[in-house]
Order: structure tokens, then C-alpha cells, then sequence
């Protein structure tokens, strides 16, 4: 058995291509650290070019620890070139500048992850590129929502907070048929959840970019800032790197290590968090203090067809992160919302999601969408997001905090 024929992306992972110094092969690649990289007289100095990644020339063009931890995301989401981040949003950024200039359109999901408006709103509107909020709900509202000078589709599954999931297949064919560019934050899916670059298991539909916060999954430690940019073309892929050259953008060796160490784990998390986030959901099902669980696998969930189409086709039980939302009953009061966060013990207030500890966030979904959807049920937003605690011990917390402070 070798890892060439399994599918397990555990065992891809693990038994990942490296070739170790002589006489040390050991479970981890080795960490590199660089600046400056020499060179052994000025004619090799001259020849030696970054861009194709055939040579170190200078630290932040690469390093044999970057290089490594780019493959290994490249075999994770099924992509071919990866450049590397400081951050998830600064990799939605570089996917935008990378193919943006003035007078371009973008289009972005009404229910994205909020700061990809704000970078619209702000740097992408000072250079003279337009942007509009399209309805991920409706394909159709894509497509009326196009217009000529469009260049980019952001796509995203299931929406930022609200956890709706779009029908990415059909989305991904507006785009398509119009030549337009997609590029999908593949936060939610991880490249576990379903393949992006091949959406109908039959190699025919690809979106063009994943973005990826590897501050979720891929660290999973609730320690490291990262983002990663992916794609199949090799075209794209040298414009990413020029963009990524010119802003001076580059990650850091020790980030680069702990990702590394954390990715052969990546499904066994992805799959532990999945089903303690069911159990909690199915709890939450049963209570009268909730009138909505949004959550992508659970039966009548909004979008939950479009999630079972596109993760859970041909019999596959079918993956989900280990994050969803409910809305709390519109009888209560904010306070009393507010009263049952800070009454968690287990549950910690804080953003983002993966790592180990469980974590709560109230939203006001009103400030964050253009109107409130019509397939979510008034009421106050609260997300939880599942760490690595035993399932049993966070329902308890949260039937204590909602025993004290849900009722009405
Ligand atoms: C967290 C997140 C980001 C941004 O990642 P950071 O590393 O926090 O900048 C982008 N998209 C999604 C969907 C996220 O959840």
C-alpha cells in the first residue's frame, strides 16, 4: 500500500512527497529559516529565477519550508500552484488584486464573510473598481446581477454566519458561461467537505481560486494567522505571485512549521468537531428557547439540499466544519441573549473557529446584510463554534446557561 492508491486525504498527507537531508528522515519536514539565501558566484546569481519555483533567490520568494507546506495545500484542495498569506483576508485580497484594475466589477455574496465587503467598500472603491452584492440563494440574482465590466465572482458555501448553502454548482455556471473569473473562500470546506476544483466529480467545473484561512483547520491550534491562495492555471498562478512579489507579502518560518505539524491531523479534527457540532444542533433542535438551527447537514436547514448535492452525493454520509448557528426565539431579549453567552463555562466569547476550545459569538445580522433573508426566522443569531471537548460536557453547558437565562 502506498499513498498513491488511496483517496484518503489523511494518508496523501501523511505520506506526502519529501525529499529529507541525507540520513535524516524523520515524521516532520525540515524548517527553514532565510532571509538573505546564497548564492555560489553572480552567473548562478543572475540565472536563478523564483517564479516558476525552480530556485531560492530571496526569503520572501520562498523557502524549502514554504514550498513544502504550498504542495501539501495544493494536494489538499486538489489544486496546482498555492502562494501563501499572512492572513485568510489578506489571501481574499491578493486573489482580487491579482486580477483587478480600474474600471472592473466584482461581484460578492450578500452573506460573505464581512470583511471581503469592507475590503470592497474600501480599497477596492479608492482604485476605481465598482463592486455589487448578489444573492447567493439565487443563481438568477447572479445573473442579473453581472454586467460587462465584470471580472471576478467571489463564491462562498455555506454564507458567513447565517450558514446558508448556495447551490456553488449552478453558481459556478453563471460564471462559467460568461467567462467570468471565480474565486471560492474555501474557509468552510477545507478541502474536505468537497473537491472546488472539480465540483461535479467529472473534471468538467472548476472555480478558479480557492482562498483559505489556514488560521481555521489547517492550524487548528487557535494560534497561527495564515491564508493560502490556490489555483489549477498557470497563468493565474504567476499573476498571484507577482502581486504577492510587488506587495512584499511573505509568511513566517515558524507559522509555516506549526501548519505543517497540524495538516496530517486535518481530517481526524475536521471529522471530530463535524460531529460533536451535530450532537450540539440536535440538542438545540429540541429546545423551545430556538425557533431556527442553521446548520447545512441538518434536515430542513436552509440551503440543506444544495449542501447534500455537493457533499453528500452517492451515498457519502457527506462532511461539514464544525460551526453553525441558531436563532433564538424572538420573545426573548438581547440582554437575555447576551446573559446566556457570558453564562457558558466551556463556551469562550471569541472570534474565528478550529482550534480547540468551543466558542460563542451573538451577531446582529440586521448591520451585516442588505435586508434580512427570507429563509431565516426572526430572532437573535447566536454561532457556535465546536472545539475538541467532549460533546456530552458542552451540552451540559449550554443547558445550564439556557436553564438560567432562556427563558421567557
Ligand atoms: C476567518 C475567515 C477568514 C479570514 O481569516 P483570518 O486569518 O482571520 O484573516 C476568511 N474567510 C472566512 C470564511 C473565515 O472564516
Amino acid at each position: 500500500m502506498t499513498a498513491k492508491n488511496t483517496t484518503h486525504i489523511s494518508t496523501h498527507l501523511i505520506h506526502h512527497g519529501y525529499t529529507p537531508p541525507a540520513d535524516f528522515e524523520a515524521p516532520q519536514p525540515g524548517v527553514f529559516k532565510a532571509s538573505t539565501v546564497f548564492f555560489p558566484n553572480v552567473a548562478a546569481m543572475r540565472q536563478r529565477e523564483w517564479k516558476d519555483k525552480s530556485g531560492y533567490t530571496y526569503g520572501t520568494h520562498g523557502t524549502p519550508s514554504t514550498f513544502t507546506l504550498e504542495e501539501r495545500l495544493c494536494t489538499l484542495e486538489g489544486g496546482k500552484h498555492c502562494v501563501l498569506t499572512p492572513s485568510g483576508l489578506s489571501a481574499l485580497a491578493v486573489a482580487a488584486f491579482s486580477v483587478l484594475k480600474t474600471g472592473d466589477h466584482v461581484l460578492i455574496p450578500d452573506n460573505s464573510y464581512g470583511p471581503n465587503k469592507v475590503l470592497a467598500q474600501g480599497e477596492l472603491a479608492s482604485f476605481g473598481i465598482s463592486h455589487s452584492y448578489y444573492d447567493a440563494m439565487n443563481p438568477q440574482d447572479l445573473e442579473a446581477k453581472m454586467q460587462p465590466q465584470t471580472k471576478l465572482v467571489w463564491l462562498e458555501a455555506p454564507g458567513s454566519v447565517s450558514m446558508e448553502f448556495p447551490d456553488l454548482i449552478n453558481l459556478a455556471k453563471v460564471c462559467k458561461a460568461r467567462k467570468v473569473l471565480m474565486a471560492l473562500d474555501n474557509t468552510w470546506g477545507a478541502g474536505i467537505a468537497f473537491k472546488p476544483f472539480d465540483l461535479l466529480g467529472n473534471g468538467s467545473l472548476a472555480v478558479d481560486f480557492t482562498a483559505h484561512a489556514l488560521t481555521k483547520y489547517p492550524s487548528g491550534g487557535g494560534d497561527v494567522l495564515m491564508g493560502s491562495v490556490i489555483t489549477c492555471n498557470d497563468d493565474l498562478a504567476l499573476k498571484l505571485k507577482l502581486t504577492m512579489m510587488r506587495l512584499g507579502l511573505c509568511v513566517g518560518a515558524n507559522d509555516v512549521e506549526s501548519i505543517l505539524r497540524s495538516l496530517p491531523t486535518i481530517s481526524l479534527r475536521y471529522e471530530a468537531q463535524d460531529r460533536s457540532a451535530r450532537q450540539l444542533a440536535q440538542w438545540w433542535k429540541e429546545q423551545k428557547s430556538c425557533v431556527q438551527v442553521l446548520h447545512p447537514a441538518m434536515e430542513g436547514a436552509p440551503g440543506h439540499v444544495n449542501w447534500k448535492a455537493l457533499c453528500a452525493s452517492e451515498g457519502r454520509e457527506g462532511h461539514a466544519a464544525g460551526l453553525f448557528s441558531v436563532m433564538l426565539n424572538p420573545a426573548l431579549t438581547q440582554a437575555q441573549v447576551d446573559s446566556f453567552c457570558d453564562s457558558l463555562q466551556l463556551f469562550r466569547i471569541g472570534y474565528s473557529w478550529g482550534g480547540p476550545t468551543s466558542l460563542v459569538v451573538p451577531y446582529q445580522i440586521e448591520s451585516m446584510r442588505s435586508r434580512w433573508p427570507a429563509h431565516l426566522n426572526k430572532g437573535y443569531l447566536v454561532r457556535f463554534s465546536t472545539g475538541f471537548e467532549s460533546p456530552d460536557d458542552l451540552v451540559a453547558d449550554l443547558a445550564q446557561a439556557a436553564a438560567h437565562c432562556l427563558n421567557f
